[in-house]
């Protein structure tokens, strides 16, 4: 039995990598899918306590995508979490998750604006802080003479205190999964909360053509039909199936490790052809950078 989706205390599961190891060992997994929610941080440890404990790990990441309604979590399998770039961007990815305003801040102090989370609290008078706030502080603070005029010198794209958009549009998310050798698949559609089931159809057809490699048909809170009709639409536009529990631990009780379907894991004949996909996106892109020199 295998469970592809987990989660660590490097995001905001519960159990440290070695501990979640050791509960797929009891749990009798043969596999254990480690994808925290925009890090890579738990998976070295997860590496070193799964050759311990004699299972395999399948590194990966939960990405946060942007998309017009419902969560679009784009969950990435064998990235090469050791690549610089990848950890680094996503990395960011993370830090503006959820603080994108402090990262605004901490810019403005090192271009010598000395403006707070304070004062810009104060201009937001207890609402929720977003760049106006930034702007009319910097007026208060008397650096620039109107909003226009800090959004304008600072604020906007390609001034100094830009920070671009924080999440990922879904082809951009693929393609770092991509970038980084790993097998991009769309998590819990069930949450891209679609009205009727021939929307979310139409939107998997779209998703495969700009790259998208597998969908987690069977997940821990799918029904049977869910499950049936994820399992069909992935069968008609070639996509590969996963299976995820979506563990926490604590933070998520109602969702234990390795029940995923009927009360039982996933199957491990999934796991082949979504490692085959990883060698093969790897091999290709190993010949691109060969062929760049
Ligand atoms: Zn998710
Ligand atoms: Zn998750």
């Amino acid at each position: 039995m295998i469970d592809l989706h987990s989660h660590t205390t490097a995001s905001d599961g519960s159990c440290t990598p070695t501990e979640l190891i050791g509960l797929a060992r009891e749990r009798g997994l043969r596999a254990l899918g480690v994808t925290d929610h925009d890090t890579v941080g738990g998976l070295a440890e997860a590496a070193l306590a799964a050759a311990a404990a004699g299972i395999e790990l399948v590194p990966g990441i939960e990405i946060s995508v942007d998309y017009i309604h419902g969560e679009f979590h784009l969950l990435g399998y064998y990235v090469d979490y050791h690549n610089r770039d990848f950890a680094e961007r996503v990395a960011y990815l993370q830090e503006n998750r959820f603080n994108r305003n402090a990262v605004i801040l901490r810019k403005m102090q090192e271009t010598g604006l000395s403006v707070t989370m304070e004062d810009v609290e104060a201009e937001a008078g207890g609402g929720q802080i977003g760049r106006p706030h930034m702007a009319r502080a910097l007026v208060t603070k008397g650096y620039v003479g109107s909003v226009q005029e800090a959004f304008d010198r600072y604020l906007a794209d390609g001034m100094p205190l830009h920070v671009p958009k924080v999440k990922l549009a879904p082809p951009e998310a693929i393609a770092l999964v991509h970038r980084a050798g790993g097998v991009a698949v769309l998590a819990h559609p069930k949450f891209l909360e679609f009205p009727d089931f021939a929307q979310l159809r139409a939107e998997l057809q779209r998703l495969k053509d700009i790259g998208l490699d597998g969908l987690e048909c069977y997940y821990s809170q799918h029904t049977e039909q869910e499950t049936a009709d994820y399992l069909a639409v992935a069968r008609e536009f070639g996509l590969l199936v996963t299976a995820g529990s979506d563990f926490h631990g604590v933070s998520k009780p109602t969702v234990p490790l390795g029940i995923i379907y009927q009360g039982a894991g996933g199957d491990e004949a999934l796991l082949a052809p979504l490692a085959e996909r990883a060698g093969r996106t790897r091999a290709e892109r190993c010949s691109v950078r060969s062929g760049a020199g």
